[in-house]
């Protein structure tokens, strides 16, 4: 039978698609990402856990519904990894050094600090995905596409937090105000 693919993964058509910019580049960009995904799901994760206070319920619910996300996001960046003809992070340890976010660590669990770390976390994200959205735009279309739906989910999360945030805070003055009265 007549080999259709020769020269290992790096001769896939897939990869020939590719104008302007090195697979190299892109799996360098998107293995930053995977690190920033990996790290955001366990900070929502532990958060989850261990966060207390005014409206809690709501507020674990939310973090838990992120770190599902989160998840996902580094599922979909690890397919197209492999696509390009890399390889995903191997070891956790990796993902300290190649982050582009922090870690934030809820060493404080009061709702109102969590909810502060979780926005600066995905405003991080939102720089991020759109940085690699501006760099494969008309060069990679399908890195492109995959970092578009993320970077929407990391502005739905960003809106979520806030709204979450200001509801508590408008919950907390109003029982400031009946206190005083
Ligand atoms: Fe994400
Ligand atoms: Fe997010
Ligand atoms: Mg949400």
């Amino acid at each position: 039978m007549k080999k259709i693919v020769k020269g290992g993964t790096m001769a896939r058509k897939g990869i020939s698609i590719l104008k302007g910019i090195e697979a190299k580049e892109v799996i360098d960009l998107l293995n930053r990402a995977y690190a920033d995904e990996w790290l955001a799901y366990y900070q929502y994760f532990v958060e989850a856990k261990v966060v207390k206070g005014i409206m809690k319920d709501g507020v674990v619910a939310e973090l838990t519904q992120h770190a599902n996300d989160e998840l996902r996001h580094a599922n979909m960046v690890a397919d197209r990894i492999l696509q390009l003809g890399g390889e995903p992070i191997l070891h956790p340890k990796d993902w300290f050094s190649l982050a582009n976010c922090a870690y934030e660590a809820p060493t404080d669990p009061d709702v109102m600090k969590v909810l502060e770390q979780a926005i600066k976390g995905e405003q991080c994200a939102i720089e991020v995905y759109s940085r690699i959205a501006e760099l494969t735009q008309g060069k990679d279309i399908v890195t492109y596409d995959i970092v578009s739906q993320i970077l929407a989910d990391e502005v739905e999360h960003e809106e979520d937090l806030q709204a979450l945030y200001e509801d508590i805070q408008e919950f907390i003055d109003q029982f400031k105000l009946k206190g005083d009265a």
